[in-house]
């Protein structure tokens, strides 16, 4: 029973295609999905949004899912887990690249919080390269990424590059 709520953790910044294809898979076999963006202490140079912006932006994208919520967290991601009372984490495996660092996440967390598993989902093919960073790298050298995120996140990405208020 608790292992239908499940826990999508990552930075987000922004929410891709690629991210919201594994949203809509994971819903197939979980009943609700926390999006938890994750706080780091060393905040990449290269971030975008600011955490809460980015929440803000998947609540306002899945505001007509219910089963989907967006919330941010700091510290172990397994203690965040046990708060929501959640024993699956979703992470995609993009590139045997992924696979090492999440194959050692999920060993540890499981030795942290032994009730807590891991399921990996392999990306859609079309979205294998995708990632956030290369969103933004791309969209802040002049590239078109409408392609790469939905309409709602493209507009952000704008009003963001231009220097207006998402
Ligand atoms: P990134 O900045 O690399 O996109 P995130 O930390 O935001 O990474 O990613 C959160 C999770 O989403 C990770 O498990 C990552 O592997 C997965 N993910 C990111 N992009 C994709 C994609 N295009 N297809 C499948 N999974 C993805």
């Amino acid at each position: 029973m608790p292992r239908h709520l499940a826990i999508y953790p990552g930075s987000f910044d922004p929410i891709t295609v690629g991210h919201q294809d594994i949203v809509r898979r994971s819903l197939a076999f979980v009943d609700r999905l926390i999006i938890a963006v994750a706080h780091v202490r060393t905040q990449r140079k290269d971030a975008l949004f600011t955490i809460p912006e980015r929440v803000e932006l998947i609540r306002q994208h899945y505001a007509d899912e219910p089963r989907v919520m967006a919330m941010e967290f700091e510290g172990l991601l397994v203690d965040f887990a046990r708060q929501q009372d959640a024993r699956l984490i979703i992470r995609g495996l993009r590139a045997v690249s992924d696979f090492e660092y999440e194959f050692q996440m999920a060993l540890m967390n499981h030795e942290l919080w032994p009730e807590v598993e891991t399921v990996f989902l392999p990306p859609a093919k079309e979205y294998s390269y995708l990632s956030a960073s290369l969103v933004r790298q791309v969209s802040m050298l002049g590239g078109n990424v409408s392609g790469f995120v939905s309409p709602d996140i493209f507009d952000a990405l704008s009003a963001k590059l231009a220097g207006r208020p998402a």
